[in-house]
């Protein structure tokens, strides 16, 4: 019997969190793990997904296959053990094109590449727009990435609670870029998390990592470019867990010391004090 597709978004409030580079590095690591795996450039506007694995001339794109004007087959490239659906956009009628995307669309799409694969993930752009709502709507699953701040976390909060409306499961957030003395630890990410949306483990903690651009210079995923570096062996990790070949990393959140964190980011999210 063939085992149900998993759809993955990675999503974010805001730009600039990762969620290109782990949609890309995860994808190839879930491919070496031996998963049949497909990613997915959701990123209508700011597409950029087959940049980074150095795939610069790929003349079909998701779009062509929204808009019908080329079959499925026809966008999917294969690169790094995986396949690459990239997304592409052209200024002269972008208008035009952003308008016409209509989810039913884009779901039927996705439904045909699910049908040949074990893991889609979806490299959803950042905030809540519409395309972002179809990269949600269209996945089960949501993975949330966030950098270790207030600000980017009280974002991550609001697109769990997204795709919570939209019926998109997340069973966790992933913390990328950390590591400088001031930014929240993973504690107190968890326990904001949990305090607020119930249940919320930290599935990755990956840190800045100057492998990360170095390998998006020569457009090679990270974890092909360095793969002891400790970006790759965190993303590594982290599709062990996604794949469910491997426990979450650490001890599950715990009340510790770290509440007067969480007041204050509870405060920051609803103007009260708890
Ligand atoms: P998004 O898709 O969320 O907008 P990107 O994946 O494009 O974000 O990442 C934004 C920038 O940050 C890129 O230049 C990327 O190389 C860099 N970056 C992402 N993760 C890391 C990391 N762990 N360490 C260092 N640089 C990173
Ligand atoms: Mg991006």
């Amino acid at each position: 019997m063939r085992i149900r597709p998993r759809s993955i978004s990675i999503t974010s409030g805001k730009g600039g969190t990762g969620k290109t580079t782990l949609t890309a590095n995860l994808g190839v690591a879930l491919g070496a793990l031996g998963k049949n795996t497909t990613i997915l450039d959701g990123d209508l506007a700011m597409a950029n997904l087959a940049l980074v694995l150095g795939m610069h001339k790929c003349e079909l794109s998701f779009l062509d296959a929204i808009t019908g004007k080329a079959d499925v087959e026809d966008v999917v490239y294969k690169n790094y053990g995986i396949k690459v659906v990239p997304m592409g956009f052209r200024f002269e009628d972008a208008h035009e094109v952003l308008s016409k995307v209509k989810r039913e669309q884009a779901e039927k799409i996705i439904n045909e590449l699910l049908r040949q694969t074990e893991f889609l993930l979806i490299d959803a752009p950042a905030g809540i727009q519409d395309a972002t709502i179809i990269s949600i709507a269209a996945a089960r699953e949501m993975i949330p990435v966030c950098n270790p701040t207030y600000t980017s976390l009280v974002d991550a909060y609001k697109v769990v609670r997204l795709a919570n409306v939209l019926g998109s499961w997340t069973r966790g957030v992933v913390v990328n870029r950390g590591g400088k003395a001031a930014d929240l630890s993973t504690d107190e990410v968890e326990q904001f998390m949990s305090r607020t949306l119930g249940t919320m483990p930290v599935l990755a903690d990956i840190p800045e990592d100057p492998k990360v651009q170095e390998a998006e210079r020569e457009g090679v995923p990270v974890v092909v470019y360095e793969p002891e570096c400790e970006a790759s062996v965190a993303i590594n990790e982290l599709a062990k867990v996604v794949a469910g070949e491997a426990d979450l990393p650490y001890v599950p959140y715990e009340d510790r010391a770290i509440a007067e964190t969480t007041s204050k980011l509870i405060r920051a999210l609803t103007g009260r004090r708890v």
